[in-house]
């Protein structure tokens, strides 16, 4: 088995079985850019270590004759007294991972050939023994775990004995004796002599690298970023070229263009005289790549063209990592670079404006996730405003609010129209009201997956979790970060994108992409890379796509909102809250009614308005389908609660008021008390129990089409029959209905469909015959995941959703994103079965995943016509709608 690849024989499409840097390393080698010579082990040689314990049987062998090939191209030998081949060993995973082990540079010295390494470099003494330093430092660090305080310690004290800041100023001698002291607590604390063993130091270090995939931190950070953890590190033995050989030497970090904005130019950082993680480490202040160009005019000139080469040969932004050597580029690292939302998005247009990429790879190189961190508003951050503390984005926004430490406290101070942040050390279900009530939620604890993250995310409430700088002291009301104090009333700003949290209110700046979205920015006319680059993404998008993209609306202003954001209709207008507000005391004379003149007195009253409900929906989509839900909630969550009527009852006997009404109340809501209300009476079923009340629904609608049409508008509406898990339940409605539809609308041209929602388990498994009495299917995600699972969608999130996320049960709550196993196939055999039983069956998807990335295309790959989400969400649905063809 082939465990060892030459980088001549590896390629950046073998990214699965070389690791990102090595797959990289071997693509610019056979671009033929000056890399270093070297080799990789591969990902499985790491898996089969990880399995056994133990280095696989020919791997030695392999490492062997690599080793060998090495020695000779570069005519020295690993650790040679008198010429030493060193080697650096670096991991690299399929996808960089924080946590796992990191570099270990100048492997195969030791106290012989520190001696030659000076010689070769003409006698420079101070390089051999800064490098032999290093080793240990890094050596003893990251193979053996010794803390690396106590190398940066004494590194200070030598800094210090010899009264300067900079390690420049090191000199031979004094970095000899830094030597000796590093040895002293490498024994201390391994409890054997630092390995001067070339081959042991070269074994050792890459057997740390595989058992780093296993580290604490990488095995959570896997977790979290849902990268399955059988995967494997491989690793990398690299020549060693140096930075640090003197001021012609360096080493430095750049990328092809601005992560940040995507703007063109020279981004980099540049540090002379330096090795590896000099840079990143901040020990010396580094200089803009620019000024290299005063350094060294030739390397730059160089490195710019490879720059430009690697942009071309991979058609993205690339960040890389270079050293100098005496005047000599080298190049060690590149890779396609992690950027902005914003910078994602201008990059691909400029990348089709350059020719380098068409429209449809520019829709592949976004997605929704990212349109929508977009859409929220961002912080203005000027220099005043310096993150305190940083933790998890794990809902994104930007939220400011004074700050509260319990539920009880976030609802009073809402509830007086304060903007709260809610901090806590970690949230439990007992914090739901308080995390409903605030603007924002911050913990110190937990990560993507915990109560906090996962309850916000379903609220599409800022959060920031994991915010672990910051002690909190619940009872004191008080938490510190940063060597400050803040108590309930301060004013804090968290940012759920980047996870930072600041002192004192962030102003806050609308998001340009929702003004363009609603038409208060004109793409053609303003000098905005990302609007422009936006606008033409989606045109694309909206160009490639089959599915249609409507919107979740009640309102008029929903509607006509979600229409500038490019909705193709109504998948869903919930009629509920036309029942509430002063329309309650209608609801409660129709609930209470005895006799059947009383119910259709209370029903005539209702009509009326709820034929202006939807004439105002029809006008702002006018031309376009709106599918109108007959009520589906159960009627007593109309009436008052139960405790408080009664406390209100026994308060107005005691004062001897006439409490005849509110008896009766009383009594009709102990009679409508339901043990489990989303399994009672509701849907269709009040539809089938209570009389009048679909039909007057029905000729609302109806009336109001016609009347809309009669004002020269076309209204398209289509009746949903939610809830129905039986054929005979929808005939039996939709029998009624016709009658009245027939009636109202006459020879005005009218079409209204009937159709039903796919919300009941076993609606889905006999769609064949519901089809029957269907013109169209509406997939109501929610319930169905909700009886698909058996999950009380308002109970179990915050009740052990975390826990499910954390033992992997799944990755992500499946009310966020469809279970395409299960629920899933639901929804595949009722599309099937419907269609099949009703060729040209309109299919739609009403619940929250239609605006779920991942969900549209799976709604994409079953064949329906159209997804229906949130107006803010309906750009996502078209952008991934699109992506999903492409
Ligand atoms: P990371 O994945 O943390 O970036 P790397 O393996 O890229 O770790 O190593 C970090 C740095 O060490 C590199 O950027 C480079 O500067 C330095 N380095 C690694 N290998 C070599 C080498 N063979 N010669 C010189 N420097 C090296
Ligand atoms: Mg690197
Ligand atoms: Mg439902």
């Amino acid at each position: 088995h082939k465990y060892v690849y030459d980088f001549s024989e590896g390629n950046k499409e073998l990214k699965d079985l070389l690791g990102g840097k090595g797959a990289n390393l071997a693509e610019m080698t056979n671009l033929g850019l000056p890399v270093p010579p070297g080799f990789t082990i591969t990902t499985e040689a790491c898996q089969a270590y990880l399995a056994t314990g133990r280095e696989p049987d020919g791997l030695a062998g392999q490492i062997e004759a690599h080793l060998e090939a090495l020695e000779r191209e570069m005519g020295k030998r690993l650790g040679d007294p008198q010429d030493p081949l060193l080697v650096s060993v670096r991991s690299g995973a399929k996808f960089s991972m924080p946590g796992m082990m990191e570099t270990v540079l100048n492997v195969g010295l030791n106290d012989q050939s520190v001696v030659g390494l000076s010689a070769q470099a003409g006698g420079n003494d101070r390089f051999a023994w800064d490098s032999y330093r290093r080793l240990i430092q890094m050596f003893g660090k990251t193979v053996c775990e010794v803390p690396g305080e106590e190398f940066e310690h004494a590194l200070d004290e030598a800094k210090h004995a010899k009264g300067t800041h900079n390690d420049l100023d090191l000199d031979a001698g004094d970095l000899r004796g830094l030597v000796d002291a590093y040895k002293k607590i490498f024994l201390k604390h391994t409890g054997r002599e630092f390995p001067q063993q070339p081959r042991e130091q070269l074994d050792l270090a890459i057997r740390a690298v595989f058992e780093s995939w296993n580290a604490e931190r990488a095995v959570l950070y896997r977790r979290q970023e849902r990268i399955p953890a059988d995967l494997g590190t491989a690793v990398n033995v690299v020549t060693m070229v140096f930075g640090n050989l003197g001021p012609d030497s360096g080493t430095g970090v750049a990328f092809t263009r601005d992560p940040a904005s995507g703007a063109q130019g020279i981004y980099g950082d540049y540090l002379a005289n330096a090795q590896g993680e000099d840079v990143v480490a901040g020990i010396r202040n580094t200089v803009p790549l620019q000024e290299l160009e005063q350094l060294d005019k030739a390397s730059y000139d160089e490195l710019l063209g490879i720059m430009a080469r690697l942009e071309g040969h991979y058609k993205d932004l690339c960040d890389i990592e270079f050293t100098i050597e005496r005047g000599k580029l080298w190049m060690l690292q590149t890779r396609v670079g992690k950027r902005t939302a914003a910078a994602a998005f201008v990059i691909a247009g400029q990348l089709v404006d350059e020719g380098l990429i068409d429209l449809d790879e520019a829709l592949h190189r976004v997605n929704g996730a990212q349109l929508a961190q977009l859409m929220f508003p961002r912080f203005q951050l000027d220099h005043e405003f310096q993150p305190v503390a940083k933790g998890i984005g794990a809902s994104p926004g930007a939220a400011s609010g004074t700050v509260v430490f319990t539920s009880a406290r976030a609802v009073e101070l809402a509830a007086e129209g304060k903007s709260v942040i809610l901090v806590r050390r970690e949230t439990n279900p007992d914090d739901l009201n308080g995390m409903i009530a605030a603007k924002g939620i911050l913990t110190s604890r937990g990560g993507k997956t915990s109560h906090a993250a996962v309850v916000a995310r379903g609220m599409g409430k800022t959060c920031v979790s994991g915010a672990d700088e910051i002690e909190v002291n619940v009872p004191a009301k008080r938490f510190t970060v940063a060597g400050q104090t803040v108590t309930e009333g301060d004013v804090v700003s968290i940012d759920g994108t980047t996870g930072k949290v600041y002192l004192g209110e962030v102003p806050v700046m609308p998001s340009e992409v929702v003004q363009y979205f609603e038409g208060s920015l004109d793409p053609e006319h303003i000098d905005n890379a990302l609007v422009r680059a936006v606008h033409r993404i989606m045109t694309h998008a909206d160009g490639k796509r089959r599915l249609a993209v409507r919107t979740n609306a009640d309102t008029g202003l929903d509607a006509a909102r979600a229409r500038r954001f490019g909705a193709e209709g109504i998948g869903l207008c919930r009629t509920e809250h036309m029942f509430l507000g002063d329309r309650r005391e209608l609801v409660e004379r129709l609930i209470l009614a005895r006799a059947p003149g009383e119910r259709e007195a209370a029903l005539a009253a209702l009509l009326p308005l709820q034929r202006a409900d939807f004439e105002e929906i029809f006008r702002e989509m006018d031309g376009l389908p709106v599918t109108v839900r007959l009520i589906d909630p159960p009627l007593h969550e109309f009436l008052p609660p139960l405790e408080q009527l009664a406390v209100n009852v026994a308060v107005a006997q005691e004062r001897g008021e006439d409490v005849a009404k509110e008896e009766a109340l009383l009594a009709a809501v102990r009679r409508m008390h339901e043990e489990n209300p989303m399994l009672g009476l509701r849907g269709v079923r009040l539809g089938l129990v209570i009389p009048g009340l679909f039909a007057m629904q029905v000729r609302a609608i109806a009336e109001a089409a016609v009347s809309c049409a009669r004002g020269g508008g076309v209204a398209k509406p289509e009746i949903m029959v939610p809830l129905v898990g039986a054929v005979q339940e929808l005939e039996t409605v939709r029998a009624e209905a016709e009658k009245i539809i027939a009636e109202v609308v006459g020879d005005s041209g009218v079409e209204v469909l009937i159709g039903t929602m796919i919300e009941v388990p076993r609606a889905a498994l006999t769609a064949g015959q519901i089809a029957e009495a269907a013109e169209f299917f509406s997939f109501g995600t929610n319930d169905l995941t909700q009886m698909g699972w058996g999950f009380s969608r308002d109970d179990v999130e915050g009740a052990f959703f975390w826990r499910y996320l954390e033992l992997g049960i799944f990755g992500i709550s499946p009310f966020e994103s469809i279970d395409r196993d299960g629920v899933g196939r639901l929804v595949r055999i009722a599309a099937e079965e419907g269609r099949a039983a009703r060729p040209g069956l309109k299919l739609g998807v009403c619940g929250e995943h239609g605006g779920d990335p991942d969900s549209v295309h799976f709604f994409h790959e079953v064949g329906l016509d159209y997804v229906s989400c949130s107006p803010f969400r309906v750009p996502v649905a078209r952008l991934e709608a699109g992506r999903a063809v492409v």
